[in-house]
């Protein structure tokens, strides 16, 4: 063959290849004409059905010399780079990407109490509050150690519903007193619709449980509310599962969400749950919310929330949350995971000295 012939022909190729080029990415937008309607339906964008369909229909009309295998391979990479495209739109949409919102989302909580951005937040306090005497006891120890907010369960997701099921409004009550009396803030968790109205004056943060992350109605409903919410990852849930639980929240107007991870299910033993340290950097890099962890559920253990408290930092936390008991051994929940206020007091030194709590 001459190379007059040789250049002819890649000519020709330059020139199809140019074509097909051409041709896929009309396809692409096609496609993604049909996933905006799809989206507007809210029936999903993979259809298998359809798929095999069009497959069927190339396959019938192939005259060579590709074999019918080798154009469902070429065409079956065709539609999932395709699809791929819809769900890399769909991810940069979400209202809580980092995509969408380069700078970080900073919560100004009452008394210019910060969450994300420079400085870095403890989140303490009891599993449950307990008693008058139990929170406020806590309250001054925090007050004295110069956290802002405090933690305190008055409505408990419990595995048995004969464990203690927390004070419900009486103790999101005491909560408020212990707090406003020391000077401190509140959050606490709400795990029914029918009472966000109510806590509103007690609460200045609402928490969704891990047990609570995928109650997509609850979800909502603190969504449509004027308070800022801490929402726990799932006990299960993959991040991109926890991410689209804030979205969630953010569809409905609410944008003051704040990410914990508190600890996945493993196979491990050795700690309660599996703390996933990876999920800071991933969720900060995916999202623009502020990040906590949960030092206390994701261990289940006292003798190694020093480092994993540095850990989060380390990796970008913008808060950690812990426990914290006057009589851990007597606590009507969660009594071998909380440190008592001599234990707090050190844990906290400890975490500030270590440089890495802004
Ligand atoms: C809690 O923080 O009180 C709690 C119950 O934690 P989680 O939802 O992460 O289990
Ligand atoms: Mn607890």
């Amino acid at each position: 063959m001459s190379n007059v012939e040789l250049d002819g022909l890649r000519a020709r190729l330059d020139e199809i290849n140019g074509q097909l080029l051409e041709l896929i990415s009309e396809r692409a937008q096609v496609v993604q004409e049909i996933g905006a309607v799809k989206e507007k339906q809210g029936v999903p964008k993979f259809d298998p059905e359809r798929e095999k369909q069009m497959l069927e229909k190339l396959v019938a009309n192939n005259k060579g010399p590709f074999t019918s295998g080798t154009i469902r391979t070429l065409f079956k990479q065709i539609f999932s780079a395709s699809l791929d495209l819809q769900s890399t739109d769909h991810k940069k949409s979400l209202l809580v990407a980092r995509k969408n919102h380069a700078e970080d989302t900073v919560i100004v909580l009452p008394g210019n109490v910060t969450v994300g951005g420079l400085s870095s937040l403890m989140v303490a306090g009891p599993c449950s509050v307990e008693s008058e005497l139990q929170t406020r006891t806590v309250a001054a120890a925090l007050q004295k150690a110069g956290v802002k907010v405090m933690r305190g369960g008055a409505f408990k997701p419990r595995t048995s519903p004969y464990d203690f099921q927390g004070l419900g409004m009486d103790g999101l009550r005491i909560l408020r007193e212990a707090a406003t009396a020391y000077g401190l803030l509140t959050i606490s968790e709400i795990v029914d619709p029918r009472h966000i109205e109510e806590a509103l004056d007690y609460v200045d943060v609402i928490q969704v449980g891990a047990r609570n992350m995928h109650n997509f109605e609850l979800l909502k409903a603190v969504g449509e509310v004027n308070k800022p919410v801490l929402l726990k990852r799932g006990l299960s849930a993959t991040l991109d599962e926890f991410v689209h639980a804030a979205e969630y929240i953010m569809s409905r107007g609410n944008t003051e969400i704040m990410l914990i991870e508190r600890g996945i299910r493993t196979y491990e033993k050795s700690t309660r749950n599996t703390l996933d340290i990876s999920a800071v950097p991933i969720l900060k890099q995916e999202c623009h919310l502020p990040v906590l962890v949960d030092v206390t559920h994701s261990t289940g253990r006292k003798d190694i929330l020093i480092p994993c408290a540095k850990a989060a930092l380390a990796a970008g936390a913008d808060g950690i949350m812990v426990e914290v008991h006057p009589d851990p051994a007597t606590a009507l929940s969660d009594a071998a995971q909380q440190l008592n206020i001599d234990e707090f007091n050190t844990f906290f030194n400890e975490v500030k000295a270590s440089g890495l709590y802004r």
